[in-house]
C-alpha cells in the first residue's frame, strides 16, 4: 500500500532524513519511534507532500507519488493528523467535520453520504456526538485530538499518518484514541503513527526507530 525507498530530506543545506525506507501494508499498523528531533515529523510531512525538499521514492497504492502535490496525495487516500491538530478553533465540532466532508474523497467521488460518514466517526468516537455544537476551542486537548482524527476520517482516507496522537493527553482519553485507532486497523485501515511513548508500539505490526534521520541504527551508531 505505501512503499518508501531511500528517502532523503533537506531543510536548506541541512539534511534531516537519510536513505529512509519503509513499508506499510493494507491494514497494518507501523509505529515510528524516535527522540525529539529524530525526524519523525519530517518523514510524515515528506510523505504527504508538505515537507522540506525531498529525494527518493514514495509509492502509494502502486502509484509513484513522489512528485505529486499534497492535495493529489490526499485525493488518492492519504490522510494526515498533524501534531498541532490544526482545527478551526471558532467552528463547532460538527462544522469542523463538515468542512472536511466537502473535500474530494479517495477516488474523486463519495462512496458514503456525509450522514453515513458522520455516523461512522461518532461510532468511533462516541464522546464527540453530544458535543456537536461545541466550539473546538472549548474542548480539552484529548477531545480536540479525537476531533482532529475524526475530521481527517471525513476525507475517506485508506491510509492514516498520525503525528504523536497521544502526546500530552489525559490517560482516559489516550485509551479511547488508542482503541479507536486499533478499531480502524481491524477495519482494514493502514496506519503509520509517530510516537515517543510506545502506547501503540505493543500493537504494531512493525516498529521503526529513527535516530538522527536514519532507520536501522545499531547501538554503535549512538556512540560518539
Ligand atoms: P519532535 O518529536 O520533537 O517533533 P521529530 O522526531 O518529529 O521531533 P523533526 O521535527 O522531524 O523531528 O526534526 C528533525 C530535524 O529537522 C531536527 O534536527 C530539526 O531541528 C530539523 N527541522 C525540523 N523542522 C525544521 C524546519 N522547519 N526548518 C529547519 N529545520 C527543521
Amino acid at each position: 500500500m505505501l512503499e518508501v525507498s531511500r528517502l532523503n530530506a533537506w531543510y536548506g543545506a541541512a539534511q534531516a532524513l537519510f536513505e529512509v525506507s519503509l513499508r506499510v501494508g493494507p491494514g497494518e499498523l507501523v509505529v515510528l519511534e524516535g527522540l525529539n528531533g529524530a525526524g519523525k515529523s519530517t518523514l510524515l510531512q515528506s510523505l504527504i507532500g508538505l515537507g522540506p525538499r525531498v529525494q527518493g521514492s514514495v509509492v502509494l497504492q502502486g502509484r509513484s507519488i513522489s512528485d505529486w502535490p499534497a492535495h493529489a496525495r490526499a485525493q488518492l487516500g492519504l490522510g494526515f493528523v498533524p501534531e498541532d491538530r490544526r482545527l478551526f478553533a471558532e467552528l463547532t465540532v460538527l462544522e469542523n467535520l463538515l468542512v472536511a466532508a466537502r473535500a474530494p474523497t479517495a477516488h474523486g467521488q463519495k462512496t458514503h453520504s456525509t450522514e453515513q460518514q458522520l455516523n461512522q466517526v461518532f461510532a468511533l468516537f462516541p464522546a464527540l456526538k453530544p458535543m456537536q455544537k461545541r466550539r473546538a476551542l472549548e474542548m480539552s486537548g484529548g477531545e480536540q485530538q479525537m476531533l482532529s482524527i475524526a475530521r481527517t476520517l471525513m476525507t475517506a482516507p485508506s491510509m492514516l499518518l498520525l503525528d504523536e496522537p497521544c502526546e500530552g493527553i489525559a490517560p482516559l482519553l489516550v485509551e479511547s484514541i488508542r482503541d479507536a485507532l486499533l478499531q480502524l486497523k481491524s477495519q482494514g485501515m493502514s496506519l503509520l503513527v509517530a510516537e515517543q511513548n510506545t502506547l501503540l508500539a505493543a500493537h504494531a505490526d512493525r516498529v521503526i526507530t529513527l535516530v538522527a534521520g536514519q532507520t536501522g541504527a545499531s547501538p554503535a551508531f549512538l556512540t560518539p
